[in-house]
Order: C-alpha cells, then structure tokens, then sequence
C-alpha cells in the first residue's frame, strides 16, 4: 500500500456532505471487474483531490475535487450504487413508501 493511500472510511465527512446518507457502507460495484463492495473499503488517494478506487483491480471509481463554494464529482468507474435509505427519522418522520 503507498504510504498516501487510506481506504474510503478516511473520507466519510467528504462523502457525508454530498449525500445525506451513510456511504461509507454503500455498496459500488465496480464498472471494470464487476466486484461489489462497500464504500468504506475502496483504496483512498489523496492530492489536488480525492481518488477512490477499486480494491480489486484499482480501477478509478470516483473522484472528488473540492474548491471554495464548490464539489465536482465523477462517479464514471461506479456500475451501480447501492445505498440503505433511511425512512424513519428526519423532521417530517422520514420518507413514506405507499405499497
Ligand atoms: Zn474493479
């Protein structure tokens, strides 16, 4: 492992502040390999911003650049994201689903 690389748990606040849920725990499936895994377990670089890749075949799931007042996200290596979505808390108690 290089000594600049953490794993995705590293950036959890980042992640946070782009979507409202928990995604440390979302699983990505990786548009290379096919392999799924949680976001919390990807490889981690960091420089002008931040690379999230696959543990698996190092293919280049996500990027994240942050500046001043504004995010640029890319999520070209990611098939698919799946994320828990919480429906019972928020001020309106959560979203409702009609069956
Ligand atoms: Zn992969």
């Amino acid at each position: 492992m290089d000594a600049l690389m953490l794993d995705g748990n590293a950036v959890a606040g980042l992640l946070q502040e782009v979507f409202a849920v928990e995604m440390t725990t979302a699983i990505a499936t990786c548009s290379a390999c096919d392999a799924a895994g949680a976001i919390g377990a990807t490889q981690v670089f960091r420089g002008a911003g931040v690379v999230l890749s696959c543990p698996h075949c190092g293919n280049v799931l996500a990027t994240i650049v942050e500046a001043d007042t504004r995010m640029w996200m890319g999520l070209g290596g990611i098939r698919t994201l799946q994320m828990a979505m919480d429906l019972g808390s928020g001020p309106s108690g959560g979203r409702h689903r009609s069956a």
